[in-house]
């Protein structure tokens, strides 16, 4: 299902959660919202599920207003960090709620729910464990099975909230495996909200970045670690390094030394250099090259990392080389092939 959402705005008494967003979410990708503590995805999230209304804006569901419809007809899946199932039921239970409590007209015989809660128990790998109660599972698969109860209904929208955000590490590594190969198989349109970036570019279709109720960029996970279009994602996304710099006449400037880089579009004055580590070469020609002091260095998995003194002015990038780099001091040069430049204010 496609889901439009146009100049969506949310407000709290006087603070404002979501300001003016518009987002188009196409039928069948999975969408990873996210962003720092606050920057509004839960807030975003409810809005599409129906548990809170948009101050101003339009949400459509394949060209429908969504906004008239309440939680129950929206048939969106919801599964929540800590999204607790009914304890007194069993796995089996659990599952086939959604589906035992539609309007006669609409619920499958006994027989068929039964079947189907059973493959969705199948499906997310807890199969014969289906007359456990929730006591009696672990966290990961307590989680698994309120994916099963949320696609049970065979949701037009899927929405997870930091689906695996209470679990440790190892647990939340095969989960996130998990939930590509399911979304493969079943491919709902699943909007999934995450702080994590790692999991983020490893999981999303596309990639929604948040910051403050806006959205700052959206991209596929490529698009948001390689081309990211401002100071914010450069430090929020991957590794990176800011140097001051000037900009003079279509020129760039290191203190009196010419840089052979673009500025782009930035205006002369204070700007800064953004590039991340794996972005840069060493040459031996400082001309038109970024010179600096090696400053420190260590091993990092197959290659080394280098902090460079630039200037003598305390600045420093850092950047990564090849393992067989082996100056412990002195001065080189490096020049990045990818790189942006932003106005020092910006
Ligand atoms: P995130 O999920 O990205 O951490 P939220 O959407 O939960 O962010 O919150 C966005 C902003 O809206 C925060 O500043 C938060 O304090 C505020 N907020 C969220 N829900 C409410 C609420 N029910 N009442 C008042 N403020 C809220
Ligand atoms: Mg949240």
């Amino acid at each position: 299902m496609n889901v439009k959402v146009e100049n969506v705005v949310k407000t709290y008494g006087k603070s404002i959660a979501i300001k003016d967003v518009s987002l188009d979410i196409r039928a069948g990708e999975l969408l990873a919202l996210l962003g720092p503590s606050g920057s509004g995805k839960t807030t975003l999230l409810r809005i599409l599920a129906g548990l809170d209304q948009p101050t101003y804006g339009r949400v459509t569901f394949d060209g429908e207003n969504a906004l008239g419809l309440p939680v129950q007809k929206r048939n969106v899946g919801l599964v929540f960090q800590n999204y607790a199932l009914f304890r007194h039921m069993t796995v089996l239970g659990n599952v086939a709620f959604g589906l035992k409590v539609r309007p006669r007209e609409q619920r499958p015989s006994e027989k068929e729910i039964r079947k189907r809660a059973l493959d969705l128990i199948e499906l997310v790998q807890l199969g014969g464990l289906e007359n456990r109660y929730p006591a009696q599972l672990s966290g990961g698969q307590r989680q698994r099975v309120a994916f099963a109860r949320a696609l049970a209904i065979e949701p037009r929208l899927l929405l997870l909230d930091e689906p695996f955000g209470a679990l440790d590490a190892q647990v939340r590594k095969e989960l996130r495996r998990w939930l590509v190969e399911i979304h493969r198989e079943t491919g709902h349109t699943t909007v999934f909200v995450t702080h994590d970036q790692e999991e983020a570019l490893e999981l999303a279709d596309r990639i929604v970045v948040m910051r403050d109720g806006r959205i700052e960029q959206v991209g596929t996970p490529d698009e948001i670690y390689d081309e990211p279009n401002s100071p914010f994602m450069f430090s929020f996304i991957g590794e990176s390094s800011a140097l001051p710099v000037r900009v003079d006449q279509g020129k760039l400037w290191l203190d009196q030394h010419p840089l052979d880089l673009a500025p782009g579009d930035v205006p002369n004055g204070p700007a800064r250099l953004f590039l991340r580590p794996h972005d840069v070469e060493l040459v031996n020609d400082t001309r038109g090259a970024i010179p600096g002091v090696v400053s420190f260095l260590r091993r990092q998995g197959g290659s080394r990392r280098l902090d460079l003194e630039i200037n003598g002015h305390g600045d420093r990038i850092e950047i990564e080389v090849p393992a067989n780099f082996s100056h412990l001091s002195g001065e080189v040069a490096i020049r990045p092939h990818r790189f942006r430049v932003y106005p020092a204010a910006a």
